[in-house]
């Protein structure tokens, strides 16, 4: 099949039976759901993207598997100009969407998920890898979405998987068949899982030999009886219930989306299993994964960074500060954070080398400092945007006053809306709506419903700030670092 459009994307998801909650309810038309709709604009956004001639060679690649032309976000990056490449169409996407586009974490997925079954067979003799390269070339030839589905609840961290007093807070095996098993448990906060034809399941982190049946990796249809997803809500997002509702959204067309996602007794075929109990591999497979979506962060996170340092600017101008020297510092800084994240993003890309399958991964001490600077820069930037924008991004009336022809009854017999006009105006020129689109995306990005993908994602999303600081103190090799000393001091011990 050929590369699916953004329409024939929307189309494909009509054909699942996906179950998916949402407000207390069942939600048999989640597509057209109002609250669902911009997190699937987004993910249709990577579909139309590989059909735009002057990004082809962003936005697709040619198949290690099948040599045929595929999107980029189904591909096994065979160079570190692949690696490159994949960082450089997540900030252009950023760029168009100023959201979380969710189709990354299942590229990322595929990556980590190719180089460690090809290292378990060589070590138990397993055959999980040619499994799953059967199962990519049908992602790829197929153009699906899939969410790589990492996060389990975990509960009370104090514990490990099976001293749980429940044992379904990590996703486990309940039942071994001759032809498959049968799994247990949830993925937290899952980025676009409702939006995704596939789930490819990974352990939470490594494990013992005693939890071995979570030591386990599978993938699944969406609509996988047994299988349900719970909508996660976000900051403001009933406005997008509102009648007519746009200049409130601040991004009408695009969002993000996260949900809980529960296997309950979910059956897995022998084919689609690519961990079942080699707890040895557990660890790698987590680490490969995170590693790669840390490096994402420095593409993605950029080209939001990118559409924020411009409403800020914008803001600045409209509000007749442009030409303030402080002004124009505060979008140095904000535009120099950004640039850094993005130098981070290429750099373990560019470092990166060969895994034994053949795929190429991101340098690992690189991706993870990479990590660790988007869960502080974005959030300085956003403080810096907030500073220009001023108060009024938070303190204005809505969209219905700034409409309303309702006559107040005072001296100058004005409507709501020419009021509200009269007094949010900036400098001469710039309608006040304009002024108040551009306020409005900032509080969205700040703190409304697109701050779950660029602040708080930014801080948790590929692991906490403290799982990037074990693997730079892993990775870091202070003891060659005190060699280095010693040479140059004379130290002899
Ligand atoms: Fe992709 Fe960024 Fe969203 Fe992760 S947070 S899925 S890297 S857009
Ligand atoms: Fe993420």
């Amino acid at each position: 099949m050929a590369l699916m459009t953004g329409a024939q994307y929307i189309e494909s998801l009509r054909k699942l039976g996906t179950q998916v909650y949402l407000f207390g309810r069942k939600e048999p038309n989640w597509i057209d759901h109002p609250i669902v709709k911009p997190s699937i604009n987004c993910v249709a956004a990577t579909y139309d993207l590989a059909h735009e001639p002057e990004h082809e060679d962003l936005a697709t690649a040619t198949s290690n598997l099948s040599g045929r032309k595929i999107n980029r976000f189904s591909h096994l990056h065979m160079s570190q100009d692949d690696l490159v490449k994949k960082v450089k169409m997540q900030r252009l996407l950023g760029r168009k969407t100023a959201s979380c586009f969710q189709r990354c974490v299942g590229m990322d997925a595929f990556n980590a998920v190719y180089s460690t079954t090809y290292e378990c067979d060589q070590k138990h003799g397993t055959s999980y890898h040619e499994s799953f390269k059967k199962y990519m070339i049908y992602i790829q030839d197929n153009d699906l979405m899939v969410d790589g589905a990492m996060t389990d609840p975990k509960g009370d961290r104090g514990k490990s998987h099976s001293q749980q007093t429940d044992p379904d807070l990590f996703v486990r095996i309940v039942e071994r068949r001759p032809d498959g098993i049968v799994v247990r448990g949830a993925k937290a906060h899952q980025t676009g899982s409702i939006n995704s034809h596939e789930h490819l399941v990974m352990p939470t982190q490594s494990v013992g030999e005693g939890d071995k049946d979570y030591a386990v990796c599978f993938a699944v249809p969406s609509d996988s009886p047994g299988l349900f997803m719970i909508y996660g809500r976000q900051a403001s997002d009933t406005r997008k219930l509102e009648p007519g509702a746009d200049v409130d959204l601040g991004n009408k067309k695009f969002g993000g989306q996260e949900a809980l996602v529960v296997f309950d007794n979910v059956f897995v075929p022998n084919h689609r299993i690519f961990m079942c109990g080699e707890y040895d591999f557990a660890g790698m497979l987590v680490e490969r994964f995170a590693g790669y979506h840390r490096q994402s962060y420095g593409g993605c996170k950029v080209g939001v960074g990118d559409v924020i340092i411009g409403a800020a600017a914008l803001a600045a101008e409209y509000g007749g500060a442009d030409k303030a020297s402080h002004i124009k510092d505060k979008l140095i800084e904000m535009t120099h954070l950004n640039e850094t994240l993005y130098s981070c993003g290429i750099a373990c890309s560019s470092e990166g080398c060969p895994t034994a399958a053949g795929n190429y991964q991101i340098d690992m001490l690189l991706a993870n400092v990479c990590k660790q600077n988007v869960t502080r820069f974005p959030y300085e930037i956003v403080r810096i945007a907030e500073d220009i924008a001023g108060g009024l991004m938070v303190t204005m009336p809505s969209e219905l006053d700034f409409k309303s022809e309702l006559k107040v009854p005072t001296a100058s017999n004005l409507s709501l809306g020419e009021w509200c006009d009269k007094f949010f105006a900036g400098v001469d020129g710039v309608p006040t709506e304009n002024r108040m689109r551009v306020l409005r995306f900032l509080e969205n990005i700040c703190l409304g419903s697109a701050a779950v993908g660029y602040r708080t994602e930014s801080m948790h999303g590929a692991g906490s700030p403290q799982a990037q600081r074990i693997m730079i103190a892993r990775q870091g090799d202070i003891e060659a670092k005190k060699q280095l000393a010693k040479d140059i001091a004379g130290i002899k011990e």
